[in-house]
């Protein structure tokens, strides 16, 4: 019996990969590389392949007994979703339905599926809880709640049982720095940081400083992709003792500026970050930081690796071995 991880050649997909091998789990994966990688593919069989594909999809179900499903497959960049809401409703909703569609008729029960912080928008409390108001301000993030919608709905019908897990901000690496983030365009401020203190970049941007925050800068809660995996393993670990479906944040409830981020990555690497002040970032909320309460309680999640010092250093010794391997090309 297998665990099916779609997206697994992707950065929070492999991570989650190297998790269920070493629990000993039999993992497929399916890809369609179109933003993963062939050197973060781990599990035991790989298809490459689009998951709208329905019969490329049908015959992954067919050659191999899929007990369980975990679903990151999908476009996650702000910036392109807002030019694009087409493809990502059409790539992360359609990817999707195929697969429902391929489980219900193969029988399989339980999926943990990628959800994300951008479901809520700019929120009203902080830390944010599950049952918050949810109002994306990107086609992302409201592709994202129509993927819980789809699932509650398949759901209440008896389809399937889920689990929607609402990470924060990922980040960090594999502890032996082998495996980590490679976003090409890379978005996200870790790994540009990172990149700009080994001087891949000359310089970065900072997205805004005239926020209501202490230094003007953006708050986020940075979650150690370690921590994301086990979570991952503990949502299916409960769906296959209970079958309630339900959704979940993970984040370590700890909020950190961008300049904070920057200075302590400084600090860690011992290099100069040269930043330059620039215009906000469309769609970005001030602060976002989770309440974890719910996961901690009811999946028995604990993050390990909760603090930014941590996530940080194993960035820092993963972006090294990156580029020195780019470098050798
Ligand atoms: P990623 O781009 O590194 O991984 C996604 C993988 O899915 C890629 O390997 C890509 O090739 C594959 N893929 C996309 N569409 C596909 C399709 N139609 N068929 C087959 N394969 C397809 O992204 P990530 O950062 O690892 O994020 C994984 C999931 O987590 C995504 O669903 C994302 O929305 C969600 N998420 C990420 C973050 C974060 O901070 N990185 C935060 C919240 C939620
Ligand atoms: N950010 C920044 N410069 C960059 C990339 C990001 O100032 O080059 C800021 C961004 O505005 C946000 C925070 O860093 O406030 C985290 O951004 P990221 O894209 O990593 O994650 P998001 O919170 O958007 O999912």
């Amino acid at each position: 019996m297998a665990v099916l991880v779609t997206g697994g050649a992707g950065y929070i997909g492999s991570h989650t990969v190297m998790a269920l091998l070493e629990k000993g789990k039999d993992v497929i994966i399916v890809d369609n590389l179109v933003k993963g990688h062939e050197f973060a593919i781990k599990g035991n069989k790989f298809y490459c392949g689009d998951l709208r594909d329905g019969e490329f999809l049908d015959k992954v179900f067919k050659e191999n007994e899929i007990e369980e499903i975990v679903h990151f497959a999908a476009y996650s960049l702000v910036g392109e979703s807002m030019k694009d809401p087409i493809g990502y409703f059409n790539n992360n909703v359609g990817g999707t339905i195929s697969l429902l569609n391929c489980m219900k008729k193969h029988g399989v029960k339980n999926i943990v599926f990628s959800s994300t912080a951008a479901v809520y928008g700019e929120p009203r409390n902080i830390p944010i809880l599950e049952d918050d108001d949810t109002t994306p301000t990107n086609p992302y993030g409201e592709s994202k709640l129509a993927i819980e919608k789809l699932l509650k709905w398949a759901s209440d019908a008896g389809d399937i049982n889920y689990i929607a897990l609402r990470y924060f901000n990922a980040a960090g690496a594999y502890e032996s720095g082998t495996l980590g983030e490679y976003h090409n365009p890379e978005t996200h401020l870790i790994p540009i940081v990172l990149e700009t203190a080994l001087g891949k970049r000359d310089k970065m941007i900072i997205f805004g400083d005239d926020y209501d925050t202490p230094d003007g800068t953006c708050i986020r809660d940075y979650i150690h992709v370690m921590d994301l995996a086990t979570a991952h393993l503990l949502a299916l670990d409960k769906l296959n003792r209970d079958g309630k479906s339900g959704v979940y944040n993970l984040g370590n409830g700890l909020g950190f500026s961008v300049n904070e981020v920057i200075n302590k990555a400084k600090e860690i690497t011992g290099r100069d970050i040269p930043v330059e002040m620039g215009d906000r970032r469309v769609g970005d909320p001030a602060i976002l930081i989770a309440s974890s309460e719910k996961a901690q309680k009811e999946l028995g999640w604990e993050p390990k690796f909760n603090d930014l010092d941590k996530i940080i250093e194993d960035a820092w010794k993963w972006s090294k071995f990156l580029f020195n391997k780019l470098d050798q090309k």
